[in-house]
């Protein structure tokens, strides 16, 4: 990631095949190489048992295989695990979360570091945008994780790109990572269970719909353009009839269900006059609701709704048909939760940000 070569973690099997024939090799050697790296997620060629000395020393030579560098780690309780991550010497850091239920394992991967879009509730907004990651350092993420995981007998099962940063404003390094870890030829993961999360990119929506058929996730938070757009500067640019096109587009090409992402706020959009016309929004969209109470941090103006008013609003969406679960995000104790990855590196906060507000009309 510091070198100039390319990185061996964001080859696909069509990449390798490639460089095989490139190199005079027989196909079978790419297929081998793949194998030790989509299946047995080497981390050097030397541990590629079944390769010639040549091609091994050919591949160190040609290829960076660094991952990123884990700075420090905190466990919560419920457990989820925060890495801090840096590649090579570059200063700023960046986050991944390891999420461990009884049936499942979620890693929620950054995007870039910081992010432009400067939703009033999030943290990660408040840093302004510092730079994209690669293909490498996203696949990096997953493979520290899994590398992690595998040690305690468990195996990453579902990603999310819901760490820092807008996954659809760093397009193409995304959706050449979603392909990787879905790909039959790549990570083999299913492409319900590796999910995009976006604040409403609408062109770039339009593109993973024909570039990938991953499960999608909105970040949409507020049911009128009036208060998104107070909420999400971002609905300026793209409004929520023209975000409702767009998600129906999704459906009919991918199939998936959309999951709606909506952060209550005391007082702001946790009434039932928000869930009606939330319910009234939704129609026609095969979607479910995830209802993320606030997690309130240093600064910010909101605050988490009573429990009452939050089941209220909960009660009112299960009753029209949408099954809207109240998701506590793990992770609280290290601010690992929802809206609170920040990467609080002392390199971040003394690396000057460019706040660029291209993507939405200020
Ligand atoms: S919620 Fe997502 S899109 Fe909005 S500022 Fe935070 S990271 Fe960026």
């Amino acid at each position: 990631m510091s070198t100039t070569l390319p990185n061996a973690m964001e080859l696909s099997k069509e990449d390798w095949l490639q460089h095989s024939q490139a190199k005079g090799l027989p196909k079978f050697r790419a297929n081998q190489i793949c194998e030790w790296i989509f299946d047995k997620k080497i981390s050097t060629p030397t541990e590629a048992s079944n390769l010639p000395g040549a091609i091994k020393s050919s591949l160190i030579q040609d290829f960076s295989w660094e991952k990123p560098k884990v700075i420090s780690r905190l466990d919560s309780e419920d457990g989820a695990s925060k890495l801090l991550l840096r590649s090579g010497e570059r200063l700023q850091t960046y986050e991944a979360v390891i999420l461990r239920y009884e049936n499942r394992t979620s890693l929620c991967v950054s995007s870039q570091v910081g992010c432009k879009l400067a939703c009033t509730f999030c943290q990660t907004g408040k840093l302004g945008f510092f730079r994209n990651l690669n293909t490498a350092e996203i696949i990096g993420q997953y493979r520290i994780a899994e590398d992690i995981v595998r040690s305690e007998g468990r195996r990453i099962s579902h990603i999310v790109f819901m760490g820092m940063g807008e996954p659809l404003d760093n397009f193409t390094a995304v959706s050449k990572a979603v392909k990787l870890l879905t790909s039959a030829d790549g990570y083999g993961l299913s492409q319900r269970r590796v999910t995009v999360s976006t604040s409403g990119l609408v062109p770039q929506i339009k593109q993973l719909g024909v570039e990938n058929k991953c499960a999608l996730a909105i970040s949409l938070h507020a049911p009128t353009d009036e208060l998104r757009s107070k909420l999400m500067p971002i609905n300026r640019k793209y409004p929520l009839a023209t975000l409702k096109q767009a998600l129906c587009e999704y459906q009919a090409q991918t199939g998936q269900v959309i999951t709606i992402e909506y952060i209550l706020l005391e007082e702001q959009n946790d009434s039932l006059k928000e869930a009606k016309q939330l319910v009234k929004y939704l129609h026609g969209l095969r979607a479910k609701i995830n209802l993320i109470p606030f997690n309130t941090h240093p600064g910010s103006p909101f605050l988490r709704p009573q429990i009452k008013r939050m089941e209220s609003f909960q009660k009112y969406l299960s009753t029209r048909g949408y099954p809207a679960p109240i998701r506590y995000s793990k992770g609280l104790g290290v601010s690992a939760a929802c809206g609170q990855l920040a990467a609080k590196s002392q390199h971040n906060l003394d690396s000057k940000p460019q706040r660029q507000n291209v993507l939405h009309a200020q």
